[in-house]
């Protein structure tokens, strides 16, 4: 990439939020151009406002009538003398009308030409357009269906199972599967009432299901002289409910030869619609390498950064590039796949609790430290920064290179586990837990990977035998540095130091039952265990009392848990696992031994409210069947709207609170029947 160039713009407004708004920033910042943030009133203090140069608030939390408003955003740009917007992802990304209407006021729209983003906005028009390129398309009808009738002939046509979808969907909405006659009817007549509301445009198609499939998707690169490239292709076969939630690069799928024959078609395709910017081409592949084009993004795609790794490029400066009429520095041929990225995304959401969303305040955000070229962690919030119901629940990406797949996932596993965020729940455990996956780690991926899985849900990552005997030992070490730390506490008359034992048990709660163990302190830094069974461990723990990560190592090998006090122990969460543990004197291990098992509460039953606050509305009555992921009712705290959702199916037998009712944290909302 050309570094010392001449900035192709004085100045940019990015009209996105969080950490695509930050990302494109950071390029165009090093590539010399001055940065202008948008930002509705809910966001002044976010991360994208601080890191712009200038910042222009343009309207209420609600992204309709900030984010998704083009004509404040192109007034925002005009007020501050910007010459080119960047849209991001998702938002105005897509929207063609919005290009065109940035163009009329002499703005430079980042991102491909409004005729191209028509025709591949549309599926039906985009499918008829690579069938006319020589694309592999999903077999099926490309074409609008008139009714349910048709429906159900063109999908014996086809051959069971179908794909019903909407021509304008996105983001997962609109589609549905179906595998009989009836469920083509149905599918037909709801997949068209979401896609009405969701799109206003209730256009369907029918396509083939592939069955066990896998998501094989192809990033291109045009330029404005007709240039045309591809970056080779990323695997998203890790999804939940039609997101991505894990993304790699390259695809453990391809070979070379599927490979090129994949990347001709995308260029075939983009030459065909004259693309002239970064976008994706999508395709569903069979397990065996059989692949068929399902739609195109004309936009920067949120998991870019692992193409970004293995090929050395800059794709926002590529585009930004591309965008001012500079033609392309790179040539197919230069095009090298170095080694292997792997991508996950950090979510607020709950994977104990059925994913349910998370939001709040982040009372803390500790990352791994980014390594150039080797980990890279895109942040859209911080510290103190605000995860709110009006955006996207997306707290950061965390990408890991290594020389190959394993290297790669075993530096996802070490960073995952250098994270702490606390004030909000989020799925690292979960993405930890993926990461050691034996099925994820062989490769053997489908798009129903996360469902056959974790077929119940999440219920933590299984612990081995020597990873419960390792977190035992680090617990045991924790422990004596804070006994340490409180011998040394100044200011204690001689003859009045604290006291303990050298032998230690610690505890699994639920088991009650451990390791017995004799330890022997050197120093803070090395601490050595011998357990009842033989044997003898070093421990080298690099950690303070109060911090909320353990970094260490245990005899050589670097280990690091997050951390959580408890009484008497710790709860440590690990690769996706947790653990509490207790640690006690051989005495105290006796004594609690006779204290009577408390027998938790069954409180499965029960809809329980996580705050105190004000119900604003309840959605449900007693005697409803509700699913899991149904709204139940809205709770204001913290001047902030809560929505509680069931975190199971059932029915409600009893709804204890209405509107306007002060609640206490914890205090019972509702209850399902048994
Ligand atoms: P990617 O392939 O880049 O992962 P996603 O489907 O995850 O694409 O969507 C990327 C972003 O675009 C997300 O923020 C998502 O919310 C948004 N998005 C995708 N499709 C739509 C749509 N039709 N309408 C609004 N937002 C969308
Ligand atoms: P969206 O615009 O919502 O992203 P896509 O057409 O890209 O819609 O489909 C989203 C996901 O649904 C794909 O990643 C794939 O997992 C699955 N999918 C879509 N079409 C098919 C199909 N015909 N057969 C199997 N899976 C499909
Ligand atoms: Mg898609």
């Amino acid at each position: 990439m050309p570094q010392a160039a001449k900035p192709p713009f004085a100045k940019i407004l990015v009209a996105n939020r969080g950490e695509i708004a930050c990302r494109i920033m950071n390029s165009a910042r090093r590539m010399g151009i001055a940065t202008v943030a948008v930002h509705s009133q809910a966001d002044a203090q976010a991360m994208h406002v601080e890191m712009a140069d200038e910042a222009v608030c343009i309207g209420p939390a609600a992204a309709a009538l900030s984010y998704l408003d083009g004509e404040k955003i192109i007034e925002a740009a005009l007020k501050t003398g910007a010459q080119a917007i960047h849209p991001g992802y998702g938002f105005l990304s897509e929207n063609a009308d919005f290009a065109e209407s940035c163009a009329a006021a002499g703005l430079v729209f980042i991102g491909p030409n409004p005729q191209a983003m028509r025709m591949m906005g549309d599926k039906i028009r985009s499918k008829t357009c690579a069938l006319q390129a020589g694309v592999s398309v999903v077999p099926g009808h490309v074409g609008e269906i008139a009714d349910a009738e048709e429906a159900v002939k063109i999908a014996r046509e086809i051959g069971y199972p179908v794909m019903i979808k909407a021509s304008a969907g996105g983001g997962g909405k609109g589609m549905r599967i179906a595998r009989s006659d009836a469920q083509v009817r149905e599918g037909f007549q709801s997949a068209r009432s979401e896609a009405r509301s969701a799109f206003g445009d209730e256009r369907i198609f029918i396509e083939k299901y592939i069955d066990n499939p896998r998501h094989v998707e192809i990033q291109v690169m045009g330029d404005k002289h007709g240039n045309i490239i591809h970056l080779g292709e990323r695997e998203c076969s890790i999804q939940r409910r039609n997101q991505k939630v894990v993304e790699e690069a390259p695809s453990p799928l391809l070979d070379a030869q599927t490979r090129q024959a994949m990347g001709e078609q995308a260029c075939a395709l983009a030459r065909a619609v004259g693309y002239d910017s970064a976008g994706t081409v999508e395709f569903v592949a069979g397990q065996d390498r059989s692949f068929h084009f399902l739609e195109m993004n004309t936009r920067l795609q949120v998991e870019h950064p692992v193409t970004e790794m293995v090929t050395g490029v800059d794709l926002v400066e590529m585009m930004i590039r591309a965008a001012a009429g500079e033609p392309l520095g790179l040539a197919q041929e230069e095009v090298k796949i170095r080694g292997w990225a792997v991508e996950t995304r950090i979510y607020a959401e709950d994977p104990w609790r059925n994913f349910m969303p998370s939001i709040g305040r982040i009372r803390r955000f500790l990352a791994p430290p980014e390594e150039a070229g080797r980990l890279r962690v895109d942040s859209g919030v911080g510290e103190g920064g605000e995860i709110s119901m009006h955006y996207d629940p997306m707290i950061a990406k965390l990408v890991t290179w290594g020389k190959d797949r394993k290297a790669a996932i075993a530096a996802q596993q070490a960073a995952l586990d250098g994270f702490c965020i606390e004030g909000i729940a989020h799925n690292i455990p979960f993405l930890a837990a993926i990461m050691a996956n034996r099925r994820w780690r062989e490769g053997r991926l489908s798009t129903g990977f996360i469902e056959e899985e974790f077929p119940g849900g999440f219920a933590g990552a299984p612990l081995n035998e020597e990873m419960v005997e390792r977190l035992s030992l680090m617990a045991a070490a924790m422990d004596h540095v804070e006994n340490l730390r409180r011998r040394q506490i100044s200011g204690q008359l001689p003859g009045n130091d604290v006291n303990f034992s050298a032998e230690r048990v610690v505890w699994r709660e639920d088991a009650r039952t451990g390791l017995a163990l004799h330890v022997e302190c050197e120093s803070a830094k090395l601490i050595r265990m011998r357990p009842d069974k033989g044997g003898e461990h070093v421990v080298e723990p690099q950690w303070r009392p109060g911090q909320p990560l353990w970094r260490g190592r245990i005899d050589g090998v670097p280990l690091s848990a997050h951390v959580r006090r408890i009484l008497n122990g710790y709860e440590l969460t690990h690769h996706g696992a947790r653990l509490a543990l207790r640690v006690y004197s051989p005495f105290e291990a006796q004594m609690a031994r006779l204290m009577p098992v408390r027998e938790a509460a069954d409180t499965a039953r029960l809809v329980i409210s996580p705050m105190p606050g004000k119900v604003l509305s309840v959605a449900v009555k007693a005697g409803q069947a509700v699913k899991a992921g149904d709204v139940l009712c809205v709770v204001e705290a913290m001047k902030m709207e809560n929505i509680l959702r069931a975190e199971r199916d059932g029915v409600l037998e009893a709804v204890h609170v209405a509107p306007g009712d002060a609640i206490g944290a914890d205090a019972l909302l509702m209850e399902f029947g048994t």
